[in-house]
């Protein structure tokens, strides 16, 4: 069978480092490792808009930010298909068709969805769209036949209902879909990178973020305002390194060359966690060690965004051939479901014939 990707990221703001780790990263390196058939990046308008409705210049401006980012990360036209959610009419057909296939207390205990209702304060009144969300992420999912979703863990929720409405449908009109599987990051401290402020997830939609085109000032002043423990008043004093974001970041980001680099009096990560943990340590110190290392990361990725913006018609036109082959595999796809579900009728000539023949007359 064939090994086909598909992921992709709202436009709703410039990508974090969040996304970086979670799931940009790892798509750049499948990408190149050659192991997969097909790779196909969705930025997600339509969905963007289930909760931006009112705000439609947000999500046009943020597209060509996300094209953008993707390509200075290193994500190849030549090698993945990056393609416009809206411009691919099919996946609303296909959302329309699984919507028979989930009950709404399922979409209800969706624990992602439950608390991203909650931030949006949608308690009292949800936009239908909103709330059918993952039935419309199925379709994104299910039209490219993926097998790998490479994604963040606040996205493991999604996976699962994919994965029920394709059984559902192969039991019921017959084997047409491909199950996909979830593809977490291995390292721990990327499945949910929290904010500079603390809180459990970094999110444009909280504004806590590291921005992938941030400049190297902002990315400094950034880090060295961000919440460590609470408790670390001293540099004397004991430290925690556990849900201290600081130390976060440098588990998903420092190698031991960082620490011969910039920070010698230690070999490894764990040295530097030993010593804050017993005391001794200062933050500032720290943050300076996390400046240094981000802004290695993220120096060659701001640098080829610039190259890139200097042509945006031509990053336009990467999307619009990308969505056009977007729209040759999800319009197969759909061809085949309908087929399996019986509304096919024009292509159907047994159809028309029995037909016929049920009314006595000629085919
Ligand atoms: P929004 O607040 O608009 O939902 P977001 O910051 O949550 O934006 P999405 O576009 O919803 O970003 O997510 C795109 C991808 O990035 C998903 O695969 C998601 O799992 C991943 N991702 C987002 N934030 C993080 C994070 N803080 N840590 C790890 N992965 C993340
Ligand atoms: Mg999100």
């Amino acid at each position: 069978m064939a090994k086909i990707i598909l992921t992709g990221d709202r436009p709703t703001g410039r990508l974090h480092v969040g996304h970086y780790v979670g799931s940009l990263k790892r798509r750049v390196e499948l990408q190149n490792s050659g192991e997969f058939d097909e790779i196909y990046i969705m930025i997600a308008d339509a969905q963007a808009l289930t909760d931006n409705m009112d705000n439609p210049e947000k999500v046009r401006q943020n597209i060509i930010e996300v094209a953008l980012d993707y390509l200075a990360c290193g994500l190849d036209p030549e090698k993945s298909v990056l393609f416009i959610q809206s411009q691919i009419p099919q996946l609303c057909e296909m959302t329309f068709y699984y919507m028979d296939l989930v009950t709404v207390s399922r979409l209800q205990r969706n624990p992602t969805v439950k608390s991203e209702i909650q931030m949006r304060n949608f308690e009292a009144s949800i936009p239908v769209g909103f709330f059918t969300y993952p039935i419309s992420q199925a379709a994104d999912i299910t039209a490219f036949k993926a097998t790998t979703v490479p994604v963040g863990e606040d996205q493991a929720p999604m996976i699962e209902q994919t994965r029920e409405i394709v059984h559902k449908f192969n039991s019921i009109y017959g084997e047409t879909l491909v199950t996909p599987d979830i593809l977490l990051p291995d390292n721990k401290a990327c499945l949910r990178l929290p904010g500079i402020d603390g809180k459990a997830k970094m999110s444009k939609s909280l504004g806590n973020c590291i921005y992938l085109s941030d400049s190297e000032e902002e990315i400094k002043k950034k880090i060295m305002s961000m919440f460590t423990d609470p408790n670390h008043l001293r540099v004397e004093d004991p430290g925690n390194v556990e849900g201290n974001p600081v130390f976060i970041y440098l588990d998903a980001f420092c190698r031991d060359e960082h620490f011969e680099k910039y920070l010698p009096d230690y070999k490894n990560l764990d040295e530097l966690k030993a010593h804050y943990t017993r005391g001794g340590l200062g933050d500032v110190k720290v943050k300076r060690f996390l400046n240094n290392v981000l802004q290695d990361e993220l120096r060659p990725i701001r640098e080829r965004r610039q190259e890139f913006a200097k042509d945006i018609p031509a990053v336009y036109k990467i999307l619009e051939e990308g969505s056009r082959k977007a729209e040759a595999k999800a319009a197969q796809t759909l061809a085949e479901m309908k087929r399996a579900m019986k509304i096919n009728y024009f292509e159907d000539r047994e159809l028309i014939e029995e037909q016929a023949k049920r009314f006595g007359g000629e085919s």
